[in-house]
């Protein structure tokens, strides 16, 4: 049995805050504004496995009126929701992604974002690929005032 998954995400960019794509931080005036890090990109794909296993999805699993989740670190919420994919039974096959953003340019980092969800989703690299977009300065994140990220996912039961 073989089913995908989609999860979907956008915050807006402050300063004073760090900006975080799949656990890898970009030098960037502005960051992610969110209770967690704001790591949008791990958002999204936290979204897309758990959606693909019928598990619910983020805000249902880390809430964000819970305080325990305040500045949490955005990987260990997504290898927490990869935990429970894999207890349901469930392989992750592959993983694609695009994200949204004026800048920072994503191409010098995108070899590390694909190692460290690869490392965290125990995928090989080659099955994780993530592709940035601009908003064409068009709207706010073509204003440079958010970030979103979008991420596929295939699971497979045997
Ligand atoms: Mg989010």
């Amino acid at each position: 049995m073989i089913r995908v998954g989609l999860g979907e995400d956008l915050h807006r960019l402050v300063r004073g805050r760090r900006f975080l794509l799949g656990g890898v931080e970009f030098p960037s005036r502005r960051g992610e504004l969110g209770h967690s890090d704001g790591d949008v990109l791990a958002h999204a794909v936290t979204d897309a496995i758990l959606g693909a296993a019928g598990l619910g999805d983020m805000g249902a699993i880390f809430p964000p009126a819970d305080a325990a989740w305040k500045d949490a670190d955005s990987m260990i919420l997504l290898r927490t929701a990869f935990e429970r994919v894999k207890k349901s039974g469930w392989r992750l096959v592959n993983l694609d992604c695009v994200v949204s953003c004026e800048k920072p340019k994503l191409l010098p980092r995108r070899d590390l974002i694909r190692a460290s969800l690869a490392r965290t989703l125990e995928l090989d690299p080659a099955a994780v690929f993530v592709k940035g977009k601009t908003g064409e300065g068009l709207g706010p994140i073509g204003k440079g005032r958010a970030v979103a990220a979008r991420a596929v996912c295939l699971l497979e039961k045997s």
